[in-house]
């Protein structure tokens, strides 16, 4: 085959996208899924929402905008920050991207190179090491525990610090695990990343996404320390049930957005105009549907959690946020059976049709994890399946281990 770039072969498509791929071919050829992959809100976009997006179509809303975006959604977006946490930004200081995803990877093209190292914790969502190896720096894994609920340890992290250290990732609540960073960890890493001119990179798609009422102001925290060194990147699509839509944002220091923005108008341009508008309706309207829809996650996260710890070969925690629970499995591993998570959710799938996302994908191999963003009625019927597998392949490893 004819050469294609060197970046092509470090980097790989994304593990998560691919189990939503794998469970729409199931379901074109006619097969019944229960999906528990989806790192998606089931819940409708807010019809007030919807309503802006077919205004700005009616009103012929439908042209380029600025690349950085509209000056109103850029304003909603400052006044939202500063409502929330306490922080002030200027417009010269947000970009709206294509999804939290857009404004992660703008900002790691804007800010890492060759030779760089970029810190981030493990288990992680894939796309944060990617985009590390898209921008040909060198991603520096720091790993989180299960056994203390996945806590991210200052320590752990500047202990990582090189001279080469560029960045410092952190996503929190994270993605896979439901942690949260401990607000004493942040501030820690934060001094440590100032007094050395290390980038703080977070990543907070699922910020309106906290079950407790647990101190979790990362913009402040950062804004005091090191805010010159600061990226903040959020998204529409959890908090307002928007992934389709494709809205984010960064906000950081104006010469570092306005770099974002210079990438971005030669990859993609403006986000969708019909887009900033439904956006712009998500975040200045009433915000009784975030509360609504975390409400409803908390009740089924509590569920999910009590009916899985009906066998205690699954072990799990509650996560304080996003809407994964992210299950040890290795008790159900075996060399003569399911030997990694990877067969687990293979043959989950193909024998009781229920679609989890293995832990190889976040780099945690005898992990798997299910995401709660769908009804209450899949969720008791793809426990019922999932803990009867279990049982079924616990009693198959047993029989083998007695021969
Ligand atoms: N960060 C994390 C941790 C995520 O899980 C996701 C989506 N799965 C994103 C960022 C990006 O989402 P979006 O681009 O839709 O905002």
């Amino acid at each position: 085959m004819a050469r294609l770039a060197d970046r092509t072969r470090r980097i790989a498509s994304s593990p998560t996208m691919a189990v939503t791929a794998t469970v729409d071919r199931l379901r074109r050829a006619g097969t019944e899924i229960i999906d528990f992959g989806a790192g998606e809100p089931d819940f409708a976009t807010p019809d007030t929402v919807k309503a802006a997006g077919r205004a700005a179509i009616d009103a012929n809303f439908t042209k380029y905008t600025p690349a950085p975006g509209i000056v109103e959604l850029k304003r909603a977006i400052c006044d939202r920050y500063r409502a929330d946490y306490g922080v002030t930004y200027q417009e010269s200081e947000v970009i709206i991207t294509a999804g939290g995803k857009q404004a992660l990877y703008n900002a790691a093209l804007a800010l890492f190179g060759p030779g760089d190292e970029v810190i981030t914790h493990a288990p992680y969502w894939p796309s944060l090491t990617e985009q590390i190896k898209l921008a040909d720096a060198t991603p520096v894994l720091v790993r989180t525990h299960a056994e203390d609920g996945f806590a991210v340890h200052a320590d752990a992290i500047v202990g990582a610090f090189t001279p080469r250290t560029r960045g410092v990732i952190i996503n929190s609540p994270c993605n896979p695990t439901g942690a949260l960073i401990a607000e004493s960890d942040l501030a820690a890493i934060a001094e440590a990343a100032a007094s050395r001119g290390i980038w703080m990179v977070v990543d907070l798609c699922y910020e309106r996404l906290i079950y407790d009422d647990v101190p979790h102001n990362i913009p402040r925290i950062l804004a005091d320390r090191c805010r010159d060194l600061t990226v903040l990147c959020g998204s529409a699509s959890k908090a307002y049930a928007m992934t389709g839509w494709r809205c984010g944002w960064a906000l950081g220091p104006a010469p570092l957005i306005a770099a974002c923005g210079a990438i971005q108008s030669h990859a993609t341009s403006n986000v969708s105009s019909v887009t900033q508008k439904a956006a712009l309706e998500a975040l200045t309207g009433s915000q009784a549907p975030v509360k609504a829809m975390l409400d409803e996650y908390r009740t089924r996260r509590d569920s999910l959690h009590s009916w899985l710890s009906a066998d205690p070969r699954l072990k799990c925690r509650k996560p304080g946020g996003a809407f994964y629970l992210f299950i040890d499995v290795g008790d159900v591993l075996s060399v003569d059976g399911l030997r990694t998570s990877a067969d687990f959710a293979q043959a989950l799938l193909d024998e009781q049709r229920v679609a989890v996302t293995p832990g190889e994908a976040f780099d945690a191999p005898g992990f798997i994890r299910i995401s709660y963003a769908t009804s209450m009625e899949l969720l008791r019927e793809g426990t019922t399946r999932l803990l009867e597998f279990v049982r079924a392949h616990t009693a198959v490893s047993t029989r083998a281990a007695a021969r």
